[in-house]
């Protein structure tokens, strides 16, 4: 799960992470109003969307007077904003965050994720703050230090000092950085998060060091011991039909092909994508009904992939163990009989009830094209998508 910039700065600044002062607002009277509480005299209006780029793409701007607050408030409230992380259809702009303006002296990079590899926690850390860390890893990778971190022996301040000095620090701003840093590890690990990234983390004219812009992402299986950071969800940042298929208990995740996949089981579904792009084509969509679907979730999840107006052909590919194959023939021809599928319908069933499922499907008087086995199956689908 992700936040937003204001939320994450909320939750890190409890940690002791220094962040600039300022407050969410949704409307441009009461941006006006915080910006008059901050009591500064510049101040910056932020977008507030799940994507980084927000600076090139417009939604973060400075201003010099209230009246400049309000002004940029209303421009930005109500936007599309389109970043290279939106894409082209972009992100409608609901909230800004309104924060005191900060004289930047440098800007640095400071990430936070999970090594799997490793099973550490990894800090990356870089003086080319402000850029994409993903170029800079690409082009100059030996200007990231990257620190593993034991987890069962936590951060240690000396390795916050040897990233305090790699970026660059001296004197106070050493300990102002260690301080942050192990604020910024003790809120990762408090709440078991898959990332945090300061992109910039700043050091000002004055020498203090701030998290100017953050990003935390939470282990989705990990949210029910932190009902807290459960409660930053924000439904408008999701795609609705994902929320729909958590809704039915499905998982579903919409991608750019035409080729509609029904699949039971999260290695199943993933085969199934290999074998479609195997096979030439691109599929439109990851889905797995779980291993016991219902009837209605099929249903369901045939309506959700006929509401793709990209999908050319549906793919069923089941795999009958908990799940009946009758179960699964019988959502099928629910389905076509309350929506309609209009486009060519590829159906592999095996394992549990299989015969009474193949028996169903023949006997429904749908057009449907069967395919001996997951191979045949796929390639048969890619060619009626065409
Ligand atoms: P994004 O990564 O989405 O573009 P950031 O929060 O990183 O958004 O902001 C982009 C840039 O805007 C920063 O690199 C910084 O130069 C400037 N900026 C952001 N917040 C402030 C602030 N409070 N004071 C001064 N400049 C800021
Ligand atoms: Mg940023």
């Amino acid at each position: 799960m992700n936040i937003h910039e204001y939320q994450a700065k909320e939750l890190l600044s409890k940690y002791g992470v220094a962040v600039p002062m300022g407050k969410v607002a949704s409307h441009e009277d009461e941006a006006e109003y915080i910006a008059k509480d901050l009591n500064v005299e510049k101040f910056v209006v932020k977008a507030q969307i799940h994507a980084g780029g927000r600076g090139k793409g417009g939604g973060v701007k400075v201003a010099n007077s209230l009246e400049e607050v309000k002004r940029l408030a209303s421009e930005i409230l109500g936007m599309i904003l389109v970043t290279h992380q939106t894409g082209p259809e972009g992100k409608l702009v609901t909230k800004v965050l309104v924060e005191e303006a900060s004289n930047i002296a440098t800007e640095l990079y400071l990430g936070m994720v999970i090594d799997r590899a490793t099973e550490n926690i990894v800090i990356m850390a870089s003086q080319e703050g402000g850029m994409e860390i993903e170029e800079v890893a690409r082009t100059n990778p030996e200007k990231i230090l990257k620190e593993h971190v034991d987890p069962t022996v936590g951060l240690l301040p000396y390795q916050c000092r040897k990233i305090a000095y790699f970026l660059g620090l001296k004197g106070k701003t050493v300990n102002k950085a260690v301080k942050l840093i192990l604020g910024l590890y003790k809120a990762f690990t408090d709440n078991d998060c898959s990332l945090a990234e300061i992109n910039p983390l700043i050091i000002t004219n004055e020498g203090e060091v701030y998290a100017l812009d953050a990003k935390m992402n939470f282990d989705d299986n990990a949210l029910f011991r932190h009902p807290d950071v459960e409660k930053m969800h924000d439904p408008n940042e999701e795609d609705p039909t994902e929320l729909e298929a958590k809704k039915w208990g499905i998982s579903y995740v919409k991608l750019d092909g035409s080729i509609g996949c029904l699949v039971n089981g999260a290695g199943l579904a993933m085969s199934t994508m290999d074998i479609i792009k195997h096979h030439g084509a691109e599929p439109a969509n990851f889905l797995d009904v779980g291993g016991g679907a219902t009837a209605e979730q099929v249903l369901q999840a045939l309506k959700m992939i006929l509401s793709d107006p990209n999908v050319k052909a549906i793919f069923v590919n089941i795999f009958g163990g908990i799940m009946k194959c009758d179960t699964i023939a019988e959502g099928i021809i629910t389905a076509a009989k309350e929506v309609g599928i209009e486009v060519p319908l590829i159906v592999r069933l095996e394992g549990t009830n299989v015969e009474l499922g193949r028996k169903l499907l023949s006997e429904s008087g749908l057009n449907i094209i069967t395919g001996k086995d997951m191979g045949e199956a796929a390639a048969k689908a890619v060619e009626a998508a065409k």
